[in-house]
């Protein structure tokens, strides 16, 4: 696997690589890699001649300082993930190269992205739709895929690339979960003490029938913060809080 920091780089060699007509496929993460993650590798490398992922933790889209802190990182166990599952390239890009406007540009959605993750995080979705379309018109990719956890963010990407004429594919993934039901989730790794058993409760508690108020009450009994609970075309939306973790889940009804 090829790693690269810098984004002139990256550019050369993807236009290279679409001038010659090869397939990429993108996988944009923001590291601390697990089964979630790789199933969209395994995605792209089964649909693409060359396969793609970038690393970069953005901060554009932590409306939290603390959560950017915090945020897992694991490196050394990343690259060898991505390179035995056989990732051609990987940036791994600095703030100032990707953002070198220093975010006086960015993409506003004007509707969606002010709902569920987008209203408890203001600014949420800008963030997410400017790095998004910055690595895709870095990489000129021929597909991207995104994950179906995050299931908002995966419906705003596809409304921008669709809205903007973007020559990318957008393609979703299933959500990948635990054997105990938990969506898996980089920040799984920061749960800590009994927290840990209790989490799997948000995915059974969600996907247990429709009265929202009565999971609102079990999982607030059970010692989850709730962000938001909602049914929003027919899927059960959830962001809760477990000690200082974020968990977001979805199931559709
Ligand atoms: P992140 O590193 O959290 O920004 O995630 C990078 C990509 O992996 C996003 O498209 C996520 O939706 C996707 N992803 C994260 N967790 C999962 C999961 N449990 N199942 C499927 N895709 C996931």
């Amino acid at each position: 696997m090829i790693i690269i920091k810098s984004i002139d780089k990256w550019i050369e060699i993807f236009k290279e690589k679409q001038r010659t007509g090869k397939t990429v496929g993108l996988i944009p993460t923001m590291g601390a890699l697990h089964a979630g993650h790789m199933s969209l590798v395994e995605k792209s490398l089964s649909e693409n001649e060359l396969t793609a992922a970038t690393i970069f933790v953005n901060p554009t889209q932590f409306n939290n300082p603390e959560d950017l802190t915090n945020y897992p990182l694991t490196w050394e166990e990343d690259i060898e993930k991505l390179d035995r599952a056989g990732v051609d390239y990987l940036l791994y890009p600095k703030y100032e190269d990707l953002y070198r406007d220093a975010y006086r540009y960015k993409i506003i959605e004007t509707e969606y992205s002010g709902d569920l993750c987008g209203f408890a995080r203001p600014g949420h979705f800008d963030g997410v739709l400017t790095v998004v379309m910055k690595l895709l018109n870095i990489s000129r990719a021929t597909r991207a895929y995104f994950g179906e956890k995050d299931w908002q963010q995966y419906q705003l990407i596809q409304g921008m690339a669709e809205s903007f004429f973007i020559d990318t594919e957008i393609v979703p993934c299933p959500l990948i979960r635990e054997n105990s039901g938990l969506a898996l989730s980089s920040r799984n790794k920061l749960i800590t003490g009994s927290n840990r058993e209790k989490a799997p409760l948000l995915f059974k508690t969600i996907s247990s029938g429709i009265d929202i108020d009565l999971m609102k009450k079990k999982l607030s009994d059970s010692g989850f913060i709730i962000d938001y609970l909602k049914i929003k075309d027919n899927r059960i939306f959830a962001a809760v809080f477990l000690g200082e973790v974020r968990l977001i889940d979805n199931v559709s009804i």
